[in-house]
């Protein structure tokens, strides 16, 4: 992987120059909450965030798109148009929930709407500080080392810039003299130390996220999932908000005159009613304990199974959105306080 160096000052013209590749989307503040938008300026950027509300996932699977068009003797599908985006400042946690979508959307069965979107899609992250309700160290998702075309770190004056794709390099070259490839061993160091540093900054954590798996497997049938349950407003929130959630719905719109119509897909959350119901109406899922149990077992349990690694990644998000405090952590102590009174240890 090739690093260089940016000075500060030489950042506007860098988004002047990637702002002619395609449409750039970055971090904006707006009131308290933040949100990837379209930047016409450097200065619309602000990279003093730790979460927007929603995640990059929206560049990748909005949240509700056009997928076939019928009209009366066919139909043709929605492709989205070959417009290559361009979304800055994203953070560790975020990327690996991209490569997450990645796995599940490219594996062995193409979702040809996504594939669109990822091909057109350049990631430039950047690093970032965790406050109280990052999580991704007990993840282990707090750095990253591929999912992104160019990476910056922001140290005092200067950024210092991975490069991890193709097309990454060829906007280093397209730079030209806007980086450096000269890094001093007093820079690396000052990176070491902001890591080093970073790494003590962390408040939270999920308890014994490691053995998770088996804590939720152990607890499979316990009443905790009934007080969570008897909380849980069935708002999809958590789904919405969380960086690897990606269940969809599909609709299909027809004209009063039956001549044309579309297919649409939209996002849907297994925490809503009518979630798991099917034809004839049968619903598997009625109550909202068997929702969220669902939930919180397919991320931390099964997902393991079938991919190698939960689709956790501790963006913190269903820590500071979900509106009665069901989240990841509340979910994991709650699961291991029932293991303990078990064992009667811990
Ligand atoms: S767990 Fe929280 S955010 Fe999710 S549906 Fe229930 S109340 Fe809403
Ligand atoms: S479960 Fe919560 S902390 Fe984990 S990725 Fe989803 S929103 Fe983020």
């Amino acid at each position: 992987m090739k690093t260089y160096k940016m000075s500060k000052e030489k950042f506007p013209e860098f988004v002047e120059l990637i702002k002619t590749k395609g449409k750039l989307y970055g971090p904006v503040k707006q009131k308290e909450k933040y949100s990837f938008e379209e930047i016409n300026d450097h200065s619309d950027l602000d990279f003093d965030y730790q979460r927007t509300v929603i995640s990059p996932k929206k560049f990748l699977t909005p949240p509700r798109y056009n997928t076939l068009r019928f009209v009366k003797f066919g139909q043709t599908d929605v492709f989205p148009d070959d417009e290559l985006q361009i979304v800055l400042g994203v953070h560790p946690c975020d990327i690996h929930a991209i490569k997450i979508l990645d796995r599940l959307f490219l594996g062995n069965i193409k979702d040809p709407y996504y594939a669109k979107r990822r091909e057109n899609l350049i990631i430039i992250g950047h690093s970032c500080l965790p406050d109280e309700n990052c999580v991704c160290q007990s993840t282990g998702t707090d750095m990253v080392e591929d999912g992104f075309d160019m990476f910056f770190t922001e140290l005092k004056d200067y950024f210092l810039v991975w490069v991890g794709s193709d097309k990454g390099l060829s906007i280093a070259i397209d730079a030209g003299d806007l980086l450096n490839e000269t890094i001093s061993e007093e820079e690396i160091q000052e990176y070491v130390r902001w890591q080093q540093d970073r790494s003590t900054m962390f408040k939270k954590e999920i308890p014994s996220f490691k053995y998770l798996a088996d804590i939720i497997h152990l607890n499979y049938d316990s009443n905790v999932w009934e007080q969570f349950g008897e909380k849980c407003l069935s708002c999809g929130t958590c789904s919405l908000v969380c960086p690897t959630c990606n269940c969809f719905n599909v609709n299909d719109k027809i004209s009063m005159n039956a001549e044309e119509g579309f297919r649409e897909r939209m996002l849907d959350s297994c925490t809503l009613p009518h979630f798991s119901m099917v034809a004839g109406g049968h619903d598997f899922r009625p109550d909202r304990t068997s929702r969220l149990k669902l939930y919180f077992t397919h991320k931390l349990k099964e997902y393991i199974g079938k991919y190698g690694q939960p689709s956790c990644v501790g963006c913190g998000r269903c820590i500071a959105y979900c509106p009665v405090d069901i989240n990841v952590i509340s979910v994991s102590e709650a699961l291991l306080e029932e293991v303990c009174k078990k064992v009667e240890e811990c």
